[in-house]
Order: structure tokens, then C-alpha cells, then sequence
């Protein structure tokens, strides 16, 4: 084990927020091969949380993944995408450019309990056209866990979803106690998310909502767990690029996450509007640049 990331507690915004589990980024790290951003939360008894109520906001210059465990949420795009994320089943949209989406839960959502992963676009690509993809992988069997590879390919199983580097997202969940060998690619660098209860990642004990880091040049990871543990296998190439992350927004500079703050503050075509999205308010409004310049982050 690498290191192992705590997560801190961060209310997603709204009269009644949800709180998620925030793992990435934090000061020790900022990236995971191209994964950027990962929120973790529930289960959630949405009689208590209100659930997920996230309306029309912007993004640029990455991909959001949408991994559900329980529940239902709504979402909908500026591309025209209108989809339900159900658990099993991965959305990808694609912001690159500039895109607005709200995510809602369904009122027949009753737990609300999964992850949301943002992944970086490199500089290359970052100006790509938005976009919205849905699938719904093999659920493959190993000896003691169950797996799917929602992005990229895991255990001869293949998700065609597009990424613009090379990248993994999986959920393995386990049968019981027994030790789970899991096969890495050494050229990765990968994370695993806990999810459910404690598991022994190569000895290191980790709890539920913590995120344990293993370098590249591994051909493996042992874990043992129990029959209610899920792991969110993460993985990619180390990411090369510096990026600037504030708000929804990637950049590289201070300048370009100014830039599109103020292209969605001043409703710019960039963005689009998101069809069908009813409630109040009808968009969320940026919050204020800090008074500092930002900072381009990278990994030590
Ligand atoms: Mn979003």
C-alpha cells in the first residue's frame, strides 16, 4: 500500500445538502492515472438527506462517471441526453468544451449509496466535443468476487465507453472472507475505494469511505474483506499533466477556469441549457473566485 487517503465530509450544495465522502482530491493528491475526483456516498435514507437534488451546472475538460450501488437519479444534459443511473449500469458524459447537466434523485429512491468519478481530459483533448454515453457491463466471476469494469477492460471483460487515456473503473464485490487476488497492469497506478467494511489490502487494514493508493510496476493486490464489501477499483497511467481544478471546472490556468466561470455566469451558448430540468433555482450559480491566483496541481 502506497498511501491511504482519508475522506472528508463535503455537503453537495442545495437547501438540504447530501453529504459525500471526498476522497480525491486532497492536499497528499490530486490524481489517481486520470481520475480526478471521487465522491463517495451513503447509504443514504433519503427521508433524512432529501436525496440529490444537483440543478443545471457546468463542466469543462473532464469526463464524470456515475457508479450507483442503491438507488435512481436523473439525469439530464445540455447535449440532449435525458438517462436514468441505475446501479450496475454507468453513465459517462463527456463535458471537454463545455456541457450543463442536473442530476436528480427518482422519487421512487428510497437509499441512495454509489460513487461519482470525475476523470481529467488531457490537453489534447480538453476542447472535445461534450458528449453522453450509457452501459451496462458483464458482471464477470473470480474466485471470491464478482466484477465490473464500467470503464476501460478488467478480467477479459470490456467496456466501450470512450476515454482519452488510458484508464480503469471497476466494482469488485466480494463473495465472503476469503483472500480475492486481483491482477493489476503494471504500467497503471491504482486506487481502491472502500465500500461496506473493513478489508486488508496487502496486509493494510482499510474502512469503509477510505481510499487505499498503489504505485505502478505491480502485477497484483491481495484483499480480503466479507460478503458486504465492495471495492471501486480505479486505475490508469500516472496522468503527466499539471491541472487546475476549481468548482466543476478543469483547466490549466488560473485564466482558464476564470474564463469559463464567467462564460456560465453570464449564461453563455458554451454551456447550452439543460431540456426538461424544472425547479428552483433553474441553475447554480459559481461561487466566488478566490482571492488568490489558483494553482496547477499535479502528483509529487
Ligand atoms: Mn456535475
Amino acid at each position: 500500500m502506497t498511501e491511504v487517503i482519508e475522506p472528508r465530509e463535503v455537503p453537495l450544495g442545495g437547501p438540504r445538502a447530501m453529504t459525500v465522502r471526498r476522497t480525491l482530491p486532497q492536499k497528499q493528491r490530486s490524481l489517481v492515472g486520470a481520475w480526478c475526483f471521487v465522491d463517495h456516498y451513503g447509504p443514504d435514507d433519503v427521508a433524512d438527506t432529501g436525496g440529490m437534488v444537483v440543478p443545471p451546472h457546468p463542466h469543462t475538460g473532464l469526463q464524470t462517471v456515475s457508479w450507483l450501488f442503491e438507488g435512481e437519479v436523473e439525469h439530464r444534459d445540455s447535449t440532449g441526453a435525458h438517462a436514468l443511473v441505475r446501479p450496475g449500469e454507468v453513465n459517462l458524459m463527456t463535458a471537454g468544451h463545455g456541457i450543463a447537466h442536473s442530476e436528480v434523485s427518482t422519487p421512487s429512491t428510497t437509499r441512495l449509496h454509489g460513487v461519482q468519478l470525475w476523470v481529467a481530459l488531457p490537453d489534447a483533448h480538453r476542447e472535445t466535443a461534450p458528449g453522453f454515453e450509457h452501459h451496462v457491463p458483464d458482471v464477470v466471476s473470480l474466485d471470491g468476487a464478482d466484477v465490473r469494469a464500467f470503464v476501460g477492460a478488467y478480467a477479459g471483460s470490456t467496456s466501450p465507453v470512450r476515454t482519452f487515456s488510458p484508464l480503469l473503473g471497476a466494482e469488485i464485490a466480494l463473495h465472503g472472507d476469503a483472500p480475492v487476488r486481483l491482477g493489476l497492469d503494471p504500467a497503471f497506478e491504482h486506487a481502491l475505494l472502500v465500500d461496506g467494511g473493513d478489508v486488508e489490502i496487502d496486509g493494510t487494514l482499510l474502512a469503509h469511505g477510505q481510499l487505499g493508493c498503489l504505485d505502478p510496476g505491480r502485477t497484483g493486490t491481495t484483499v480480503r474483506g466479507s460478503a458486504d464489501v465492495r471495492l471501486v477499483l480505479l486505475g490508469g497511467t500516472p496522468f503527466g499533466e499539471e491541472i487546475v481544478m476549481w468548482w466543476n471546472f478543469v483547466g490549466r490556468s488560473h485564466d482558464d477556469v476564470a474564463e469559463q466561470r464567467a462564460a456560465w455566469q453570464a449564461r453563455s451558448a458554451r454551456f447550452g441549457e439543460v431540456p426538461g430540468y424544472v425547479g428552483d433555482p433553474s441553475w447554480l450559480p459559481a461561487p466566488e473566485l478566490p482571492n488568490v491566483r489558483l494553482r496547477p496541481r499535479g502528483n509529487p
